[in-house]
């Protein structure tokens, strides 16, 4: 393992880590931006991430390429409720999407918003979240609450035609939430 690898990625997680915890304070959650992807410092995800760091890819998907699954991300979805693959309920015969509660739903809108930003640097552009949610995570083979969709899909939207001021405010994210909640039926 190369130590310039070690500093590279360390770099990349606590970059990752200023962009989510600037968008979650624009968004008015603070907390969840400042505790962001804290696993990613644990040994089990930072020293197999170290390994397979080439600066180009995302550790996870090399060890994937290489292994065929990726320890890191065993590890990390199932600590961090920002990802869908945390609510989805996996038993013997079935799999269920369970609506994400709102904190952790607005912290991935940050967490997509911030990985563009991350990934992208200078071309990145408020249209990129949207295309990104479209063309590669919201049809992958995750089960998700409709309701968690439909909402990443209305705010997402509204970034892509009114950019990031207008739309991560606590009010506007409050009130597409709540119309999901009663258009989905779930009790608060
Ligand atoms: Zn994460």
């Amino acid at each position: 393992m190369k130590l310039k690898n070690v500093l590279k990625h360390f770099h990349l997680v606590n970059k990752h880590r200023f962009y989510v915890f600037m968008l979650s304070c624009m968004a008015g959650i603070p907390f969840r931006g400042l505790i962001h992807d804290l696993s990613k410092y644990s040994y089990d995800e930072f020293w197999i991430s170290c390994k397979y760091f080439d600066g180009k890819r995302s550790p996870i998907k090399i060890a994937r390429d290489r292994l065929g699954y990726s320890t890191v991300w065993c590890h990390h979805k199932g600590r961090n409720k920002h990802h869908f693959e945390y609510w989805e309920d996996v038993s013997r015969d079935k799999r269920i999407g369970v609506f994400v509660p709102y904190k952790y739903i607005v912290e991935s809108i940050c967490d997509k918003v911030a990985a563009g930003m991350a990934y992208k640097g200078k071309d990145w552009n408020q249209h990129e979240p949207l295309g990104y949610w479209n063309n590669i995570d919201r049809d992958n083979i995750v089960v998700k609450h409709p309701g968690s969709v439909e909402f990443v899909d209305i705010v997402l939207k509204k970034i892509d035609t009114d950019g990031l001021k207008k739309v991560l405010r606590r009010k506007y994210l409050k009130k597409v939430y709540n119309e999901m909640c009663i258009k989905y039926n779930i009790g608060r």
